[in-house]
């Protein structure tokens, strides 16, 4: 049931049709790359999971809630870390997360486990008590990561998340991540447009002007080509 499944979900912005038609499913445990060039439609479809923007046309399903008929069920089983931070950089990581803890009903010694096991989890414990203003760009996208945890949401939505990030640290983001879902068992959707982000065991979405062009996992879907050539040719980007 901790699942997320899109069925038949399409959006325009006025005439511009943004997602035509997209349906897919990620099971429990699962990282789900969903891998598209710029004006895919990657953020429309963020913006629909999180309730930004809301259409009729299609469902979602957040571990076995619609988004639609029980909106606040649905949302309060997922965590999200956009592409923008959203820290107050002038607050400790952990006053962040605390923050957020109370914005959840969560407070005292329960929000003080939480925020330590998430902050664990990410490898961010020793930094807790240091200003988000003082620490690197890849420390604060994993205090946010960890802030998208406290609640315990059953999915975690992830839009370009190592985006302006150096390779060491886009590299350890990625890692954390793929540990989490394995070892959690939670569902992880993961927008990105960088192929060397997805591993073999991935399930691996490409989405190409508003539809998908593949569903399957990462090793499948890449056969015996390097991905990104392969993705690049779909896209009908290297031409
Ligand atoms: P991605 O996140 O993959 O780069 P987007 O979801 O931002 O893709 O965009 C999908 C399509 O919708 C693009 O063609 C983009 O130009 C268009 N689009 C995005 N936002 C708006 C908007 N506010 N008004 C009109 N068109 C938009």
């Amino acid at each position: 049931m901790g699942g997320l499944k899109i069925t038949d979900v399409s959006f325009s912005y006025g005439a511009k049709t943004a997602l035509n038609g997209v349906s897919f499913e990620v099971k429990p445990g699962q990282f789900c790359a969903l891998l598209g060039p710029n004006g895919a439609g990657k953020s429309t479809l963020f913006a629909l999971l999180t309730r930004l923007f809301t259409t009729r046309q299609g469902q979602i399903t957040v571990a076995g809630a619609d988004l639609a008929r029980q909106p606040r069920v649905a949302l309060a089983q997922i965590g999200v870390v956009f592409q923008q931070s959203t820290l107050d950089l002038d607050l400790s990581v952990r006053r962040n997360l605390r923050y957020f803890a109370a914005l959840h009903g969560l407070s005292g010694a329960q929000a003080e486990v939480r925020i330590l096991a998430a902050l664990e989890r990410l490898d961010m414990a020793e930094r807790a008590d240091e200003r988000a203003r003082d620490l690197n760009g890849g420390h604060r996208r994993r205090a946010e990561i960890a802030r998208a945890l406290i609640h315990d949401p059953a999915v975690l939505l992830l839009d370009e998340p190592t985006v302006g990030l150096d390779a060491a640290s886009r590299r350890a983001i990625t890692n954390h991540v793929h540990d989490l879902a394995q070892q959690t068992g939670k569902t992880v959707l993961w927008a990105t447009h960088l192929t060397d982000e997805v591993q073999d065991s991935d399930q691996l979405v490409v989405l190409h002007r508003g539809q998908i062009l593949a569903n399957d996992s990462c090793a499948t879907v890449r056969g015996d080509r390097p991905l990104a050539d392969d993705f690049l040719l779909r896209t009908g980007a290297a031409t």
